[in-house]
């Protein structure tokens, strides 16, 4: 393999996901010379395996549910006949190669150079790219604005250099994805049809939205998760919540519950669950989804080679996180490659992006304010957080109040009928809002103000003088505000 001579632009990004595109794109803005380099797709994980897909499908079963609610709330005289899965999948792949398309052409006309193969770290400052094979279940065909590289290319980076390249599902010690039966939420995408019954494992936030989809689409759900409560990061309240809406859709929620083993069958799988009381269960599923978190990737990218290491978990640790710059000056770092307090969210692997370019270009730029991104879980009911749940603000040192109302107390929340409520965590005696933490139907679009109110050290006095419209889902934000500054209407 011949290297062509050595390309020295200001920066190179190694991952083409949230993290590096939006580095990308902001540098190449700030008058940056970019390369990004992308051995698969430009968008990543959230555009083609995560966030995009897994809503438009969740999309589908909102609608499902709806014709089942039209149906045995509101006299609507409809009925479900089938969901055509094919279809469904059209639909979901049609939006993503159309966002895809345009992540391309935004990247084009930021002049950043999209160099398609395999990047690894030679340096301090240095890169060199590697071909992708021809034969790679990475290659994809559509990569149209991409240049693939045939020969090895090296890059000197005047720079910096950013480090994005994400994660890939985990999965447990013997459980070994085969694709079919045992599946991740990556096969989930691509499976043939619709299970008639699944098994999910892990409680997070894929495991949830997953255990929500199929249950829309008529499965039997099993959702087994190993913590006392699913959403175990989340506000207690947030868990209890979910786990009612949930299981009141006929999701069977174990918490508090191992898996013992699984025994991959013909149709299906096979798997012994430790419950919380101590029981063995035995549950049979069509397939089960191993949603038991994600690990970073750095397989390949030698990073020693640069004179960095990983954590024990993986991650790379930045030694400042102000500039989220590693040990070795100019290495940066963004996305689901980084260890808490990151988040494993794509919207904070924007916030990432904007301050290493910014950064990078010798302008100021505010560290992120993790403690200010909402985090949000798409299943039915939805979930969305901002700051502290309630425990973590004690467990913090901090005296509060804590103001909650379900959402059926406003005619908006009676209107939906699907319970849910809104919970905010504030200093005691009036002061800072520590964390807003809402369920329900819409709250993923509600949680807006909130992160405002988080991000802005907000009291409740300063929420309470602001009137939300009236009849909506938000009032019962208002009225806890309200209630929190003394000024309840509904409430005391
Ligand atoms: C099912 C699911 C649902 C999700 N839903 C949401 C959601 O609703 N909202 C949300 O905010 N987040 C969601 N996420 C999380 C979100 O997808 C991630 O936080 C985000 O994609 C992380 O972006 P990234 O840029 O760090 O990494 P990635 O998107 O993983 O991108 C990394 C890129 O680097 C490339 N790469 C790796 N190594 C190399 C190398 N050596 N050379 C060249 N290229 C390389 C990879 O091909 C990949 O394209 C979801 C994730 C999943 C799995």
């Amino acid at each position: 393999m011949s290297t062509e001579a050595t390309h020295t632009p200001d920066v190179v990004v190694i991952g083409g996901g949230t993290g590096g595109y939006s580095t990308a794109l902001r540098a190449a803005a700030l008058g940056l010379d970019v390369v990004l380099v992308e051995r698969d797709k430009v968008g990543g994980t959230c555009l083609h395996r995560g966030c995009i897909p897994s809503k438009a499908m969740l999309h589908a079963a909102e609608l499902v549910d709806g014709i089942v609610e039209a149906r045995e709330r509101w006299g609507v005289k409809a009925t479900l006949e089938s969901v055509d899965w094919p279809a469904l999948v059209a639909t979901r792949d049609d939006i993503v190669a159309r966002n895809h398309k345009g992540v391309e052409a935004h990247l084009a006309h930021a002049g950043v150079r999209v160099v398609r193969g395999s990047a690894r770290l030679t340096g301090a400052r240095t890169v060199r790219v590697e071909s992708v094979q021809a034969d790679s279940t990475l290659a994809h065909a559509d990569a149209v604005h991409a240049e693939s590289v045939r020969d090895a290319l090296d890059f000197t980076a005047r720079r910096g250099i950013v480090l994005a390249t994400g994660s890939r599902p985990r999965t447990l010690l013997g459980l070994v994805p085969d694709g079919r039966r045992v599946v991740t939420s990556d096969d989930a995408l691509f499976a043939p049809g619709l299970p008639g019954s699944v098994l999910v494992l892990g409680g997070g936030a894929i495991g949830a939205e997953y255990a929500s989809f199929h249950r829309s689409m008529g499965a039997e759900v099993t959702l087994v998760e190993a913590a006392d409560r699913i959403m175990p990061l989340e506000d207690a309240d947030v868990s209890r919540h979910l786990t009612r809406g949930l299981r009141k859709r006929g999701v069977d929620v174990q918490a508090g519950a191992r898996l013992l083993d699984a025994e991959v069958l013909e149709n299906g799988v096979r798997a012994r669950v430790r419950t919380a009381r101590g029981e063995t269960r035995t549950v049979e599923a069509e397939r089960l989804l191993v949603a038991v978190g994600r690990a970073p990737v750095t397989e390949g990218l030698d990073l020693a080679a640069a004179g960095l290491t990983t954590d024990e978990r993986g991650f790379v640790e930045p030694a400042d996180w102000s500039r989220l710059e590693t040990a070795v000056p100019g290495i940066h770092v963004v996305g689901d490659l980084l260890p808490p307090p990151s988040l494993g969210l794509a919207h904070a692997s924007f916030a990432e992006g904007l301050l290493v370019a910014e950064t990078l270009a010798g302008l100021p730029s505010a560290p992120v304010d993790y403690a200010a991104v909402p985090r949000v879980t798409y299943s039915s009911p939805q979930t969305a957080s901002v700051g502290l749940g309630e425990a973590e603000a004690r467990a913090r040192g901090h005296e509060v109040d804590v103001g909650t109302m379900p959402l059926t107390a406003v005619a908006k929340g009676m209107v939906h009928g699907q319970g849910g409520m809104v919970k905010v965590v504030a200093e005691a005696g009036g002061g800072q809002v520590l964390g807003v933490h809402l369920v329900g139907p819409n709250v993923s679009e509600m949680i807006a103000e909130s992160q405002l109110i988080v991000g802005w050290d907000a009291q409740p006095s300063d929420v309470a003088r602001h009137v939300h419209a009236h009849p909506t889902l938000s009032e019962a934000v208002g009225e806890v505000f309200l209630t929190l500054a003394g000024r309840g209407l509904h409430q005391q």
